[in-house]
């Protein structure tokens, strides 16, 4: 850990390393919640909504990289046990026992309008205090409004087609 890049955070470093410990375990929700929607879904449109869950997946694991190297970088450890990812997270798991084509895609989009909130939050708390952790949480809102996106249009051609 480099000691004057912690030092310039302007704020309580282990309140932040508690943020992104939080959302670190979210991430790790969200992955495997997509990766596993892209093994068991079934209905119409499955092929373009597996594909569109599998690349969310590796957007997911990515984000739980990014941050936990910055957790790394603070000086903190990024949650060791998966355990402890049930106490830690905001968004929760929101397990794909129903496997048809809507109530996967409804259970991202909210999982995505959380996870919109959650990065909200983070950048509003770091933003003039700790620029290297706010630049990387932005990136990641940024996926995550993509994602948001890609899903509510996906729907939208499942609701268009199941009218017909
Ligand atoms: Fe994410
Ligand atoms: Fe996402
Ligand atoms: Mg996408």
């Amino acid at each position: 850990m480099g000691s004057k890049g912690i030092e310039i955070v302007g704020m309580d470093v282990q309140e932040l390393l508690n943020l992104l410990n939080r959302a670190f375990s979210d991430e790790w929700f969200a992955y495997y919640q997509y990766w596993l929607g892209a093994r068991v879904v079934k209905g119409p449109m499955k092929e373009a909504v597996i594909a569109e869950l599998l690349q969310h997946a590796m957007d997911e694991l990515r984000h739980a990289d990014m941050l936990a190297l910055r957790i790394v970088q603070l000086g903190g450890t990024p949650v060791i046990e998966p355990k402890k990812w049930y106490d830690m997270t905001n968004c929760g798991y929101d397990a794909p026992d129903d496997s048809f084509v809507e109530t996967i895609l409804n259970q991202n989009i909210k999982g995505e309008q959380c996870a919109i909130g959650v990065y909200k939050n983070i950048l509003e708390i770091t933003m003039m205090k700790d620029p290297v952790t706010y630049n990387i949480v932005l990136q990641i809102l940024q996926d995550e409004v993509e994602h948001e996106e890609d899903l509510q249009s996906l729907f939208e051609d499942f609701e268009i087609m199941m009218k017909r």
